[in-house]
């Protein structure tokens, strides 16, 4: 299951950076994880600083 990142999302982008396979990229004014690439490993909901990430 892929990780979804919520409207909590202040577009920080501090989450794309952290993605081991590049799954997250800037959406409408929000980030957004490609769940065909992301490999649930966890790090950008360790890394958002406001909890956006969540598993599925
Ligand atoms: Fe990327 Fe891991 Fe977050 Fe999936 S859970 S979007 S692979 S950092
Ligand atoms: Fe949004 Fe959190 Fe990613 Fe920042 S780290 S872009 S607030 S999901």
């Amino acid at each position: 299951m892929a990780y979804v990142i919520s409207d909590e999302c202040i577009a920080c982008g501090a989450c794309a950076d952290e993605c081991p396979v590049s799954a997250i990229s800037e959406g409408d004014g929000k980030y957004v994880i490609d769940a065909d690439t992301c490999i649930s490993c966890g790090a950008c909901a360790g890394t958002c600083p406001v909890g956006a990430p969540s598993e599925e």
